[in-house]
């Protein structure tokens, strides 16, 4: 076992997978702008770190889980920073959803230094970071990609080495255009449905059972919006950052994204509408909100026959 993990980041998804780590044995450093979540992992065990640098100098597998590239571009350079801080050998895992050119600037500066870098994102919800079933699209050499299966396997059941460092990035922004097209599209739905006065329960039954069904719509929704629950999970904000990050490369690749830039302004226009920090589920609502139309909810405990 490697000895020393640095984790910055104990967010929603952050704090549980630094948990499961902490629990199954691995020795970890954590750093959070927010205190309650560090005292939450210092009480399983883990040392608060002082500094980003005082992290990435006791560390030789240094993990970051912040909100986009800007975080951890942030955490990464200058004389403060990871890589300026280091040792030799160091691994720099970054397992935040950001622009894969932040990737390979970062990836490209941490060999300068003699360091490595790793992408490993996360797939699935936050429920499943609680569970330690979390999927990681993994972009490593091979000998990083070894180092850091114990550490995954301990955060997840299912990984993916997708290729050398970028790949993890790029497969989670393929994956993620899917997953939040899928909200805007049920919320739709779902607020036409409404508008329609069907039953709600109804005309989830037939959704979920026929080729209309998706994940969204069976693994998301029915815990969350549907239930009255809009606590985030991963919030509007978040899915946004994800669709500006696909709408952006899809430019920079010349790949024609229509779907992809009418549901980002959608999200845009439930931001502006001060609802960026709800789940991401919670689009459904914004719908109906904005038109006036009754949010769908299903009673509780509710699952299709
Ligand atoms: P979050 O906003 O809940 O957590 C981010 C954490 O980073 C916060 O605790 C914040 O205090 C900390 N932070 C920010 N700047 C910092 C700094 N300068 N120094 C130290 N700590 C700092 O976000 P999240 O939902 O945990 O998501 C993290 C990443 O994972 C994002 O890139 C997101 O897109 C991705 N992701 C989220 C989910 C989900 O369901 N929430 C699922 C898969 C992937």
């Amino acid at each position: 076992m490697t000895s020393k993990i640095g984790f910055i980041g104990l967010g929603r998804m952050g704090k549980p997978m630094a948990s499961h780590l902490q629990k199954k044995g691995f020795d970890l450093i954590v750093l959070d702008l927010n205190q309650q979540a560090v005292a939450e992992l210092v009480s399983l065990g883990s040392t608060a770190g002082k500094s980003v640098a005082d992290i990435a100098r006791s560390c030789n597998i240094v993990i970051t889980m912040l909100p986009s590239s800007i975080e951890v571009e942030k955490l990464s350079y200058g004389p403060d920073g990871i890589f300026a801080n280091a040792a030799k050998g160091t691994i720099l895992m970054d397992m935040s959803t950001i622009d894969p050119l932040a990737t390979d600037r970062l990836s490209a500066e941490a060999s300068k230094h003699g360091l490595t870098m790793v992408d490993a994102p996360v797939g699935r919800l936050a429920e499943h970071a609680d569970r330690a079933e979390c999927l990681f699209m993994v972009g490593a050499s091979d000998a990083d990609f070894k180092t850091v299966t114990p550490l995954l396997n301990a955060m997840g059941n299912s990984t993916f080495h997708c290729g050398p460092v970028g790949t993890g990035g790029r497969t989670k922004l393929v994956n993620n255009y899917v997953a939040i097209t899928l909200t805007q599209v049920n919320g739709e739905a779902l607020a036409l449905s409404q508008r329609f006065g069907l039953d709600i329960t109804k005309t989830l039954a037939v959704l979920l059972g026929t080729s209309a069904n998706n994940g969204q719509l069976r693994m998301n929704f029915p815990n969350k919006v549907l239930a009255g629950d809009t606590t985030p999970g991963f919030t509007i904000d978040l899915a946004h950052k994800d669709l500006s990050l696909v709408v952006n490369a899809a430019h920079a690749a010349k790949v024609p994204m229509p779907v992809a830039a009418a549901v980002h302004e959608s999200f845009s226009q439930a931001r502006a509408a001060e609802f960026g920090a709800i789940d991401f589920s919670g689009i459904a609502d914004v719908i109906c909100e904005v038109s006036k139309i009754q949010k769908p909810r299903v009673p509780k405990g509710w699952k299709p026959s």
